[in-house]
């Protein structure tokens, strides 16, 4: 596969390229074909952006439909026929239901650009700037959602100082034992303890980035509770982990937590469009007209593929999760048998379709499973601190037997690093 004009003309700055050097041509469900044809199966799913698999066929009837129609395609933030349809769709289906009001703002079209809204409109309700974010989260590398950020390989990039976020440790970082929003509630309620009074903290209830590291439902009790007494805004990015991909629609339902603000971006265009979306608790959308603006907010085609999403796997009957269940209880049972069959050398966490296969002594392992992977026609990414994870995102919906040869190669590919 000649790839030599990605390397002569492409940005150093390529990534994923380098993991998977083929030229991609087509996709179906769970399926991706490179320009020899050659099948790889998809457990990576755009890192969280195609949980319904690729080209699904309602999604795509409807977007075809669109765009032969002489629609609208690029509005700003005018009102539309399929922005309507978008809204109404996601207060009946999926807000109301749950019992949740929220306002939705339409950032720019990525989950970072959800995130820094987010953050401006936390410091502008509060009057407040220091956030707090976690120990091995990730929520974008724009600078204000990169300050958020902790892994220092996307800090050291910044050339500017990273300002008004200070780090806590995240649910287990000091083991089972300590409950670090008990250590949180400590450092605000001390007078001296040198931490100011945060207008927010953002948090993952699954850190996907940062090695599938899953917050417990009482932690996450915890920090509301903490927040909610302190006045402070309490952000869930759900950009990776929301849409499904931990088994309910949002990963915040599992704990009956209730956010300030929610981030969602990636799957929620349902087709892989680029889409992202803050939602904010009314009283705190003190945004004043056009604040935080943008060309590209609210993609018509994005909201096609997401409103048709809404009602084809979400709305009564459709909905997705007994199927989640399914499939995640596949992947943990395999995830489980390659860990036993390698005693010491592996665990196994996650939540839903959001599971990693961690690798416990060698943390050049898991890029070594993701290498053989890929030769063995599976396409699958690591993450972590030291990249140490395996990351298995199959897709949430599709037939058993592409997910059990999707295992297999797993299975074959962990033998392969391990002989190597
Ligand atoms: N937040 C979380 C939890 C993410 O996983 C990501 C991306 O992986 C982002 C924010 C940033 O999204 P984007 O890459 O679209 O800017």
């Amino acid at each position: 596969m000649d790839l030599s004009v990605f390397a002569t003309m492409e940005s150093e700055v390529r990534s994923y390229v380098r993991a998977f050097p083929t030229v991609f041509d087509t996709a179906q469900g769970p399926i991706l074909k490179d320009e020899e044809g050659r099948e790889y199966i998809d457990f990576f799913c755009g890192a969280g952006t195609l949980n319904y698999g690729h080209n699904h066929p309602a999604l795509q009837k409807s977007i075809i439909e669109y765009l032969s129609g002489n629609k609208i395609q690029h509005a700003l933030d005018m009102a539309t026929g399929v922005k309507k349809r978008f809204l109404e769709l996601f207060r009946d289906v999926i807000l109301e239901p749950r019992g949740l009001e929220y306002k939705l703002q339409f950032s720019g079209p990525t989950g970072a650009n959800a995130v820094e809204s987010a953050m401006k409109v936390a410091r502008l309700a509060t009057g407040r700037s220091t956030i707090v974010a976690f120990t091995h989260g990730y929520h974008g590398l724009s600078i204000g959602a990169l300050a958020a950020t902790a892994n220092s390989w996307y800090r050291d990039a910044a050339g500017v100082g990273l300002n008004d976020v200070v780090f806590h440790p995240y649910d287990g970082y000091y083991g089972e034992d300590i409950n670090t929003v008990a250590l949180l509630r400590k450092h605000l309620e001390d007078p001296s303890s040198g931490l100011d009074l945060p207008a927010a903290v953002i948090v993952e209830t699954v850190q996907g980035e940062g090695g599938v590291n899953v917050a417990s439902d009482q932690w996450l009790r915890d920090l509301r509770e903490l927040c909610t007494e302190k006045g402070i805004v309490l952000i869930v990015d759900d950009i990776q982990i929301g849409i499904g991909r931990s088994g309910k629609f949002f990963s915040f339902e599992h704990s009956g937590i209730v956010p300030d603000i929610v981030t969602l971006s990636k799957s929620i265009s349902g087709y892989g469009f680029p889409m992202a979306l803050v939602l904010i608790r009314p009283e705190l959308d003190v945004w004043k007209p056009g604040m935080h603006t943008g060309t590209f907010r609210g993609n018509s085609i994005a909201f096609v593929g997401a409103a048709r999403s809404l009602e084809e796997f979400w709305a009564g009957e459709n909905n997705i999760e007994s199927q989640i269940a399914h499939r995640s209880a596949m992947v943990v049972e395999r995830l489980n048998a390659i860990a036993a069959r390698h005693e010491g050398k592996f665990s196994v966490r996650g939540l839903g379709l959001l599971q990693g296969l961690v690798s416990e002594q060698n943390n050049d392992l898991a890029s070594a499973i993701s290498r053989e992977a890929f030769k063995l026609g599976l396409v699958i990414e690591t993450s972590g601190a030291h990249d140490e994870v395996v990351k298995v995102m199959p897709p949430l919906i599709g037939d058993d037997e592409t997910l059990l040869k999707g295992l297999d190669r797993l299975e074959q590919a962990v033998d392969a690093a391990l002989a190597a």
